[in-house]
């Protein structure tokens, strides 16, 4: 065989497989040039998915024109490949699966659809979207059912507390756990009470932290049986050490002496405290009763 005819022939089947939509074939039309019937070569082309171009050219006088012409159908179109042209051998758009609804499976975890056309087509995935809580399953937003597990309570190792229980709070809802009530060691004296004031105990859960503060009544004076006093006035001491009372006209008794008689040798002693208190009487000298005397002993 010639080199050159073989070279031809290569291109030829080269241009056939890059065009694989166009299709050739020999007939008759009417030439508008030649102005009659003559052989034609039509090639046909898939334009859109309604339409072919067919190109036809006058092998007379290569005259060249184009025309739109409907697909010829053939074959039975799928839900994943259309129907061919017997013409340009172009294909229509396939159908597209008609999916059921998705539906779980029995793992629990997954859902899947099947194609009403053919039940062999089916699509399957993790079921997802949903949120699980501490005591609720995830609900899939796909198909609805409810997948994975429940996450169980998240309990805090530390205490939470109010005024009278303490316990384990959840980190994720409301839910307590070890609820009991506060377990009040034996207190510690934070405010020591007076005679007057009262003090306050601050007692501390053993367990939490929690505390309570209660009050210590005052004291009430412990006044002393036996009179202190001084130049003009007497009372009882209290005998608390940390009493209040600083002012000797607030205790217990407080008065001025009184009682007893001074005389010109002695003064006077207070009826309740025994202190001499007040000034002694001034003597009181007269000449009759100092000669009256002096005779009278004079005589005996
Ligand atoms: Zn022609
Ligand atoms: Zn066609
Ligand atoms: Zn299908
Ligand atoms: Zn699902
Ligand atoms: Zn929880
Ligand atoms: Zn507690
Ligand atoms: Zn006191
Ligand atoms: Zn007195």
């Amino acid at each position: 065989m010639n080199k050159k005819i073989l070279s031809v022939v290569l291109i030829l089947c080269v241009m056939l497989a890059v065009m694989p939509m166009t299709a050739y074939a020999a007939d008759i039309a009417f030439c508008t040039k030649c102005n009659k019937i003559q052989t034609v070569r039509a090639t046909y082309q898939y334009a859109d998915d309604k339409l072919h171009k067919c190109s036809v050219t006058c092998t007379v006088c290569y005259n060249k024109w184009y025309y739109g012409e409907a697909h010829i159908w053939s074959g039975t179109a799928t839900c994943t490949s259309g129907r061919t042209c017997t013409v340009c051998g172009g294909s229509s758009e396939p159908l597209g699966h008609d999916w059921g609804t998705w539906t779980q499976n029995s793992d629990e975890k997954t859902h899947t659809r099947i194609c009403k056309r053919d039940t062999s087509h089916t699509e399957t995935e993790n079921c997802h979207g949903g949120t699980a809580t501490c005591t609720q399953r995830a609900t899939c937003t796909v198909c609805g059912a409810e997948y994975g597990d429940a996450l169980g309570h998240d309990f805090t190792t530390s205490w939470t507390h109010d005024d009278n229980e303490h316990w384990k709070q959840c980190s994720r809802c409301d839910k307590k756990d070890d609820v009991g009530p506060h377990t009040w060691d034996n207190g510690t004296i934070t405010t020591a009470p007076t005679c007057t004031k009262a003090g306050k105990k601050t007692y501390s859960c053993t367990k939490c932290d929690a505390t309570k503060i209660e009050p210590i009544p005052a004291t009430g004076h412990s006044w002393k049986s036996d009179w202190t006093s001084d130049a003009t006035h007497h009372w009882h001491e209290c005998a608390n050490e940390n009493c209040d009372v600083t002012d000797n006209a607030g205790k217990n008794g407080y008065a001025e002496h009184s009682g007893g008689k001074a005389t010109c040798t002695q003064n006077a002693v207070c009826e309740f405290c025994k202190a001499e208190y007040g000034e002694k009487l001034p003597h009181d000298f007269t000449a009759e009763t100092v000669d009256a005397k002096y005779l009278k002993s004079a005589a005996t």
